[in-house]
């Protein structure tokens, strides 16, 4: 094979900062950090692994944008043809298979292009040097289908987390509007306005109706799938005449109807009052998620100006911890998003100064049976800190699974439910390396205690 030229960014740089963490933590995976660091900076694609012809499953926008840069700013080819997730594996390492979800970032010193050894095939590189080879998301059987009214059941349906979740973003727009309101990470108005902008399909609501006919599709045709996720935007007043629980908990409702049990029912929607709480566990959704955000009392003040108005912090942990009445407590797993806290003008200056107040959130959870667990940051350039802030960094990443893996294990909470297998090699869930670094059970009765 002739000389390949690459259009790489970065330098040794980028490669000696990684190892350097990767000594640092060297009880974690490699793989871990390389996706910590993939996640963080976004990746990049060669327009020629992006064949229009090609058999993977494209980036859906499922809920926000998690690209580093707005869409109109992207090549036609990634915009159009960018995967929903890679796998990454071997390579001079010899890596272990993780899955990522794909941020976009011309910038970043990852690149996926055409591979340097016999077999052909994409290799991911730093720095124009090998990572590892790459596989990209597999085309879920019922994509290319439509509803009834003409509605692709990707725009209805996505799969992600290699097709173990459909995520279901029943209403793609939020009611904390605004710099005053919206959190100050999230980008889905601003998201939602930029895809309707490039005239792509892409529903505010999504009917009930059109969203029964699709799960009857995917139940005939798709395998795969073991859990859903039913989430969208707050909703602080009504929407079409709904409150936010009657709104949600109406899918959930005909859902597990139609098709009791047949996927892990999960929702994320606020922390709610106590008989809202039970409507959904009523309904049958095995797993609730009201999303904390932020632990630090001042940052959420700053970071979630509209949580904190109409519900306010200690209402929002109340609610969480009332809420292990009615589901079991692990199944109770309020998401925050990693690194924010680091975002400035207001966020903490040193890793250790986050470590420290996610360690005591971690704890202050765990200790409760709750199980909370986090999502790494992509500054969306849409959002408000994405706009002058870059990523976190890897160091504080990385140091963050070590922390979470040893509360994990300190307070002895169960795997987490709906996010499929946990480890090395095995793990799905494809914004954040938690589930990587988890161990599995064999593996933690054997080293409990040595750490
Ligand atoms: S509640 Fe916050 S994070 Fe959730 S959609 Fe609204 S603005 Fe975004």
């Amino acid at each position: 094979m002739g000389e390949l030229k690459r259009q790489s960014h970065g330098d040794q740089s980028d490669w000696d900062s990684l190892l350097a963490v990767s000594e640092e933590f060297g009880e974690l995976p490699v793989e871990a950090v390389f996706k910590e660091d993939m996640l963080r900076q976004g990746i990049w694609f060669a327009d020629r692994v992006l064949a229009p012809e090609g058999d993977y499953a494209r980036k859906s926008y499922f809920i926000f944008s998690f690209d580093r840069t707005p869409l109109k700013d992207l090549g036609e080819t990634p915009k159009v043809q960018a995967p929903e997730e890679i796998r990454v594996e071997g390579g001079p390492r010899d890596l272990a298979p993780f899955v990522v979800s794909v941020r976009l970032n011309p910038n970043s010193p990852y690149l996926v292009d055409v591979g340097s050894d016999a077999e052909g095939g994409c290799e991911i590189f730093l720095a124009g040097q090998t990572v590892g080879h790459v596989s990209f998301a597999p085309t879920p059987s019922y994509y290319g289908r439509e509803t009834s009214d003409g509605t692709p059941l990707v725009e209805v349906a996505p799969s992600i987390e290699w097709g173990y979740l459909l995520y279901l973003t029943v209403f793609r727009m939020c009611q904390y509007f605004g710099r005053g309101e919206e959190c100050q990470f999230c980008d889905i108005n601003n998201n939602f306005r930029q895809q309707r902008e490039e005239e792509r399909i892409y529903n505010a609501v999504k009917p009930l109706d059109r969203v029964m006919e699709a799960l009857e599709i995917i139940e005939e045709k798709e395998n795969r799938s073991l859990a859903y996720t039913l989430t969208g935007g707050s909703i602080t007043s009504d929407l079409l005449g709904e409150t936010e629980m009657d709104y949600y908990v109406k899918y959930a409702e005909a859902i597990e109807k139609r098709f009791p049990g047949r996927w892990i029912g999960k929702m994320v929607v606020q922390a709610l009052p106590l008989d809202d709480v039970r409507r959904i566990a009523e309904a049958g959704i095995r797993v609730y998620h009201p999303n904390y955000e932020i632990w630090d009392a001042d940052l959420f003040e700053k970071l979630c100006p509209g949580k904190a108005r109409y519900v306010g912090r200690s209402e929002w942990i109340d609610r969480i911890l009332a809420s292990t009445d009615l589901f079991d407590p692990y199944c109770v797993i309020p998401n925050f998003v990693a690194g924010i806290e680091m975002a400035q003008p207001y966020g903490f200056t040193t890793e250790e100064q986050a470590w420290e107040s996610n360690a005591e959130a971690l704890d202050f959870f765990m200790s409760q049976g709750v199980l909370p667990r986090f999502t790494t940051w992509c500054p969306e350039p849409l959002s408000v800190l994405g706009q002058d802030n870059g990523p976190a960094s890897l160091r504080y990443h990385v140091g963050l699974l070590k922390f979470y893996r040893e509360a994990f294990e300190r307070n002895n909470v169960p795997d987490p439910l709906g996010y499929g297998d946990v480890g090395l090699g095995r793990a799905v869930f494809s914004v954040s390396s938690f589930m990587d670094v988890l161990r599995p059970e064999s593996e933690r009765v054997q080293k409990g205690g040595s750490e």
